[in-house]
């Protein structure tokens, strides 16, 4: 906060390398400028829409967030989904930054979000699983590295085989149960990604990419997030506990 475009000379490259990581140049457009990859930022965070990178732009893009791209040049996300309720999922490796158990029942509370308004539901197993989840630093063997501390949080795969539903966790940030970061949080919206969500532009939805806190006890998922996954999976129902 505070931060002014003028004492931040670091910011061209910085804002550039932000714009194509999130923001991607689609290639059906012709001529895609740096300018309009600006607006299309200010658009989606609904600020002023002046294709420039002023203070307003500036201090979105220091917010930490998720890794996922908010214009996505192949709609990967939004059309796929699994093919089946019930899916498995593995923790690979624990943060050392909390206990076992309350990395477990973070990560459980997190898929309970989806399994509460939708038929699916998770099984933690140690074989083989769906969705995999793991804490690692920099690059990690997916050619998408890590960013350190702040940034980049968390990064998730859209359904499919391979890495496909995985959730990656960066474990240059200190996680937690209370605020920074916290791991329902971060896991709950990177899960939404694992099962075919894309972000939301929808201010307090957790698709919404910026990481924001809420006291996980008042947690509500918002009409926008189960609109979306319902939309996928469809509403949960009484009968689908006995499938
Ligand atoms: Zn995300
Ligand atoms: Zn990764």
């Amino acid at each position: 906060m505070g931060r002014s475009w003028e004492n931040a000379v670091c910011l061209p490259g910085s804002s550039h390398a932000y714009l194509n990581r999130f923001f991607p140049a689609v290639k059906k457009v012709l001529k895609h400028t740096l300018e309009e990859q600006i607006r299309q930022m200010q658009e989606f965070f609904h600020l002023k829409v002046t294709g420039k990178i002023d203070t307003e732009t500036v201090q979105v893009m220091d917010q930490p967030r998720c890794g996922v791209p908010d214009v996505l040049e192949y709609r990967t996300f939004g059309t796929e989904r699994w093919n089946k309720n019930l899916l498995t999922y593995r923790i690979n490796n624990y943060t050392p930054d909390m206990t076992r158990s309350k990395v477990d029942a973070a990560i459980a509370k997190a898929f309970k979000v989806w399994s509460d308004v939708t038929p699916l539901q998770f099984r933690k197993t140690t074989g083989p699983a769906d969705i995999e989840i793991s804490f690692a630093y920099n690059e990690h063997g997916d050619n998408i590295p890590f960013d350190g501390r702040s940034g980049v949080l968390a990064h998730a795969f859209a359904p499919g085989l391979g890495l496909g539903g995985d959730a990656h966790f960066d474990e240059a940030e200190r996680w937690s149960e209370t605020n920074r970061v916290n791991l329902f949080l971060v896991a709950a919206h990177e899960f939404g990604h694992s099962l075919g969500l894309a972000h939301s532009n929808v201010r307090g939805a957790l698709m919404y990419p910026t990481y924001s806190y809420v006291n996980p006890i008042n947690f509500r998922l918002s009409d926008d997030d189960r609109d979306g996954i319902q939309s996928l999976y469809g509403k949960f129902t009484r009968n689908t506990l006995t499938t």
